[in-house]
């Protein structure tokens, strides 16, 4: 099969699964503001309409609401899909793990399917957490992981998993053209509130002056990635369309700690710190190895951690 290989980027139509959440929004927004035209899917499981309003005026815009786990509505020429949908907060692993699982499993095939009927491109925005608790730092893409299989965890690591097995399965056959990103730790506006990740959480907790709680010593280490660099990434490969798996994050890595005490700080709070149990399977260190997004994308963050959280607090002390 011949695909269409549309590398100049003139107007587009694209399909964001997922698209009212929190990094599909910005995608959305981007997308628009690019030129380009955007049909946003999402069954608002984690997703909000709040977040996707101030687009609604833009005739170049569309909000369908549907869960990929049913096929796909019908509609006209799609150029390029973006799989961005999965709830991913470790909040919800156990609350939603039959939902992540569907999603990230027949949601996955509802959308290659419709891809390979309109021969368009698909991207899977996959993540870290396929590298599970990982054995080797930083980690490269061929590093294959660590993974249980069974843990509370695994709903989302292992939907993630078979997710890039069935975007690889459609590529080998020539199917569809495919993409598959792993996205490490981003952070940034419309994140939820309550959303259980340590910035949203700290970022609350620190403006209302509550304890922030840190899970075991803090000692561990994460490398967060402020969206706006992780959608320049996105962008970035819709246009170069690489077949092979590519990292994409930060590689500042900082102790839960640090995160905690730079939030208060930027923040003003009068906050302590309170410690409690490590959940099962908290992974201890999480950095990647961005030398495929250079080389490959021409592509890696710029934004700095301060920078970043400093747009998020302001979010936070008016967010819907
Ligand atoms: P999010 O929860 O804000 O966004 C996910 C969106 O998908 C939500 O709007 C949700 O309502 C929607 N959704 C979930 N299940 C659906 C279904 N069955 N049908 C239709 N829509 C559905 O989370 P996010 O942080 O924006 O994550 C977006 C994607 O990026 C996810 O696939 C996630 O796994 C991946 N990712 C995010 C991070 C991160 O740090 N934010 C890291 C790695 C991977």
């Amino acid at each position: 099969m011949a695909f269409t290989n549309i590398k100049n980027q003139d107007s587009l139509t694209y399909l964001i699964a997922g698209g009212a959440g929190f990094i599909g929004s910005h995608l959305c927004e981007t997308l628009l503001e690019n030129g380009h035209s955007v049909i946003a899917l999402d069954n608002l499981v984690t997703g909000s309409q709040n977040n996707i309003e101030h687009l609604a005026h833009d005739a170049r815009f569309t909000f369908i609401e549907h869960d990929i786990k049913n096929p796909i509505p019908t509609m006209g020429k799609i150029d390029c899909i973006l799989n961005m949908a999965s709830p991913a907060s470790p909040m919800d692993f156990e609350n939603l793990s039959i939902e992540i699982m569907l999603a990230g499993s027949i949601g996955t095939y509802h959308l290659l399917e419709f891809a390979k009927e309109k021969n368009a491109w698909f991207m899977m925005a996959s993540t870290s957490e396929v590298y599970g608790d990982p054995e080797v730092h930083p980690q490269k893409e061929d590093y294959l992981g660590n993974v249980n299989c069974i843990g509370v965890r695994s709903v989302y690591d292992e939907s993630k998993r078979f997710s890039e097995s069935m975007t690889n399965a459609y590529l080998r056959k020539n199917l569809v053209q495919t993409s598959i990103i792993r996205i490490f730790n981003t952070y940034g506006p419309r994140m939820r509130v309550n959303d259980g990740r340590v910035v949203p959480n700290f970022i609350d907790q620190a403006l209302h002056h509550k304890p922030i709680t840190i899970h075991g010593k803090g000692t561990q280490t994460r490398s967060f990635c402020f969206v706006d660099d992780l959608v320049r990434g996105i962008i970035r490969t819709s246009v170069v369309r690489p077949e092979t798996p590519i990292n994409l994050g930060n590689t500042t890595e900082k102790t839960i700690l640090e995160v905690a005490e730079n939030i208060i700080a930027f923040t003003n709070s009068k906050s302590e710190l309170t410690f409690l149990d490590l959940p099962e399977g908290d992974p201890k260190r999480r950095c990647p190895v961005l030398t495929r997004a250079k080389e490959i994308l021409d592509w890696e963050p710029e934004i700095s951690f301060a920078d970043g959280i400093k747009k998020t607090i302001e979010y936070f002390k008016n967010a819907p």
